[in-house]
């Protein structure tokens, strides 16, 4: 790890200020300390902003929820609010890692955290996101790949909380030069599908203050498949929510994760779902649709009959 100089925030103004272009923020460190000691991030100063106040907290309201960057996963998984609102996103987040993780991890940070591919993540691979001239994993390991890009880096989102948030349309605020800039969770990562070196579309200096949750959705679910039952990210994961009133659908959305650089979101599936009653038949031709320009690169094959799969219990859960 190279030396850095380290300082606490005790606002956002003085966050931003200390930060500068060169610096990075540290929240709950699952990811950054990693990044520093693996030489994969080599920032000047650390800015420690778990000080700055009023940011680690969960307002509910009757229109629009306010989740803080620093409320942790762990609260999220288990406020008896959120369950009952939005068990989706309980789902989501108790699905994340380990409950040490969950302990530390802040919202701000899971949806800010790095790209997991294995090429990324080793120290000595110049691929096309560290700025090298080739992607590795198109003709290499591609197994946890996605099935989706507009670039030639086939890196997928692996937030639980961003597909979970696509899902209920919630909004992260972000101050951008010292303005609250408003940005969906397709807008967040819409850099990183077009641009093989970002993880996400945040400026340096960037810092995500909250994201808000609106309560239009009566119900919501999230599935996801690992490779082990904890400790673990997603081979794909889903969410889903909708309003449902008198067994029909309106205002239905499906997300999906690590099979795109986004929340994978398809407009003519949602639009389809609109008015359905849901049975196997009608979530297994939302499906259909949400999958229907995949292109998988041999060893994430599977990803297809699993996504699908996936689509079509998570929006049966949507009946419970
Ligand atoms: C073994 C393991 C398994 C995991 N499994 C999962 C999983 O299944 N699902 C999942 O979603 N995650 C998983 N994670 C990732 C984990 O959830 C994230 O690393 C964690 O949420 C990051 O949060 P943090 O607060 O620790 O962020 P940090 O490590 O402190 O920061 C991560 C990045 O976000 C930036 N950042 C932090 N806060 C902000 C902010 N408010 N505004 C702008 N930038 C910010 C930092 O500068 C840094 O670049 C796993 C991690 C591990 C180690
Ligand atoms: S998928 Fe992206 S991060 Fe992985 S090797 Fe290819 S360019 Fe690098």
């Amino acid at each position: 790890m190279k030396s850095f100089a380290y300082a606490s925030a005790r606002s956002v103004d003085s966050a931003q200020q200390m930060v500068g272009d060169n610096g990075q923020y540290l929240a709950g460190g699952n990811d950054l300390l990693g990044l520093l000691k693996e030489y994969l991030v080599d920032p000047k100063i650390l800015v420690n902003i778990k000080s700055i106040p009023g940011m680690d907290k969960i307002e509910p309201s009757g229109k629009v929820w306010n989740i803080g960057a620093l409320v942790t996963v762990a609260q999220i998984e288990s406020d008896p609010g959120i369950k009952k609102t939005f068990p989706g996103l309980a789902q989501a987040a108790a699905d994340v890692g380990s409950q040490q993780i969950r302990n530390v991890a802040s919202v701000g940070g899971n949806l800010a955290q790095h790209s997991r591919c294995w090429y990324f993540r080793h120290r000595d691979v110049l691929c096309l996101k560290k700025e090298g001239d080739m992607c590795y994993a198109r003709h290499g390991e591609n197994k946890f790949h996605s099935l989706f890009t507009g670039n030639n880096c086939i890196s997928p989102v692996v937030s639980n909380l961003a597909i979970a948030f696509a899902a209920l349309d919630a909004v992260a605020v972000v101050q951008r030069e010292g303005q609250p800039v408003r940005m969906t969770m397709a807008e967040l990562y819409a850099k990183a599908f077009d641009n093989p070196t970002a993880h996400n579309s945040l400026n340096p200096g960037d810092l995500i203050l909250k994201v808000e949750v609106p309560v239009t959705r009566t119900h919501s679910a999230y599935l996801q498949t690992s490779e082990k039952h904890e400790f673990d990210w997603a081979l794909v994961s889903c969410a889903a929510a909708a309003k449902v009133a008198d067994g029909k659908l309106s205002q239905a959305r499906v997300a999906l994760g690590s099979i795109s650089p986004v929340p994978h979101q398809v407009k003519g599936a949602n639009d389809f779902l609109e008015g359905k009653t849901l049975d196997d038949a009608t979530a297994s031709q939302a499906a259909d649709l949400i999958l229907k320009n995949a292109k998988p690169h041999g060893h994430n094959d599977y990803k297809i009959p699993m996504a699908h799969a996936m689509i079509r219990r998570t929006l049966l859960k949507l009946n419970g």
